[in-house]
This record gives structure tokens, sequence and C-alpha cells, in this order.
């Protein structure tokens, strides 16, 4: 799974964060539905506000620096969508760079890890050329479904960008859209794809637990679709 880098000890936490900015949260909520990693998840800790809970602690000495912290704060993408909504003005984003550069400097990363970081966080994400091309899979994949005619269910890619118009699209086609539109339903692997296609598209869509392997109801409508893939996937 992740790494076992060692925690980082209270001793080794010096001022990382701006201390007013990190009080300036009251801890309101507001932010919350306006963070896709918290709608993704659901998890307080992958919000904003708990985010900077979990920066102020580690600051302060009251927790270490381990894996789990440095998830919760690897899984922000840095959109800054909470800070266009919260009433205190909270900078995230500083918060938010301080405790990455804390974080790269006092936790040691696997090897497998830090090569992933340093070729999708350095050598593709900020090159719209090349996260065009690696998200070439989930485009095909969108595409072989769309052409499909059986195909009155789609199934998506876990990521925004894979998904054809709206604001946060990086990739808009209209011709896509309206090939969605066409569907019964749209299944959407997270809760923030399948809301982003009610608001944006207004088109029907449900939200899937992210793994086919949870133990979990499926919604009216994905049912057969993904029982089909479920049972067809090897074992192991
Ligand atoms: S909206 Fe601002 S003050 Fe409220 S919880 Fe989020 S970050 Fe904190
Ligand atoms: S920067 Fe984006 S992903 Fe990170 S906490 Fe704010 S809204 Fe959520």
């Amino acid at each position: 799974m992740t790494s076992a880098g060692p925690a980082t000890t209270a001793s080794n936490t010096a001022s990382f964060l701006d201390h007013d900015k990190a009080l300036a949260c009251i801890h309101c909520g507001l932010c919350l539905s306006s963070c896709p990693t918290y709608l993704e998840t659901g998890n307080e800790n992958d919000s904003p506000r708990g985010r900077i809970h979990l920066m102020r602690a580690v600051q302060d000495g009251r927790l270490s620096l381990g894996d789990s912290v440095v998830r919760h704060v690897d899984l922000c993408l840095g959109c800054r969508a909470c800070e266009a909504v919260c009433p205190s003005g909270v900078q995230y984003g500083q918060l938010l760079e301080g405790t990455r550069d804390h974080i790269g400097k006092h936790h040691e990363r696997s090897p497998w890890q830090s090569f992933l970081r340093r070729v999708a966080i350095e050598r593709v994400l900020p090159f719209p050329e090349r996260m065009e091309l690696a998200l070439v899979p989930a485009q095909v994949l969108l595409e072989v479904a769309l052409q499909a005619e059986s195909a009155r269910v789609f199934y998506l890619a876990r990521a925004t960008l894979a998904v054809p118009f709206g604001p946060d699209c990086a990739f808009p086609s209209e011709a896509k859209t309206e090939r969605i539109r066409s569907a019964d339903r749209v299944v959407g692997v997270s809760e923030y794809v399948a809301r982003y296609f009610r608001q944006h598209a207004g088109i029907d869509a449900v939200h899937v637990p992210i793994s086919l392997l949870e133990p979990e109801e499926w919604p009216a409508g994905g049912n057969q679709l993904l029982r089909d893939r479920k049972r067809s996937r090897p074992r192991g």
C-alpha cells in the first residue's frame, strides 16, 4: 500500500505555518461542500477544515507526521475552491504550500512514491499537453462506452477531467456531451462526478462506490452492469 516513511516527531516540526493564518479557520464548515476531495471520500480529514486541523496539530507537536497525515494532505488537489467560499478569508493555499514544503523536507517516501510524484506531479500535471496524453486511456474507455449500441448506462473514469463538459473541464467536447445526453442514465464513480453531471449537464447521474468490490448496495439503474463487471473480474 503506501510508504512506511518514519513519522516526524515534535522535535523537527519547526514552525511551517503562519500562526495567524492557521488560526483564522473558525471551523464553520462552509467550505465542505465546495471541496471535491471531501465530496469524493466523505472523510472530514479530506476536507479543508480537517486538513487545517491536521496541519495545526502537526505544527503544535500534538500529531506526528506519519503516512496517514501525509496522505490526507497529498489528496488535496490544491484547487483552492475552499478559499473562494470561506467567510473568514482563510488563505488555505498558503497553509497547504507551507505544509507540503514541510512534508517534502521531513517525511521520507518510498522509492515508488517518490518516482510517481516526480513523474506525475512534476513532469505531467503542470503541462496540459502531457496531461491530455495521460488521460488518453480514460478518454478511450469513454469513447468505447459511447460507441456501444447496447450501452445504456455509461461507466465513467474517476476524474472530472475525463468528463467532456462543465466549468472544470480541461478538454470540452460538444460532440461527446451530446452523445452522453442520449444515455438513459450515467454512472459516476464519485459523488462529485455524479453531482457534476446533474448540475452542469442536467443528466441523471448516480454515484457508485469507488471499488466494485465494496459490499454496498448498488444504486438502481447501475445494478446489472456493475454486477456483470464484478462477476467478470478475476478473483484475487
Ligand atoms: S469555510 Fe473557512 S473558516 Fe469555515 S471551516 Fe472552511 S476554512 Fe475554516
Ligand atoms: S484546495 Fe481544493 S481539494 Fe484542497 S481542501 Fe481546498 S477545495 Fe479541497
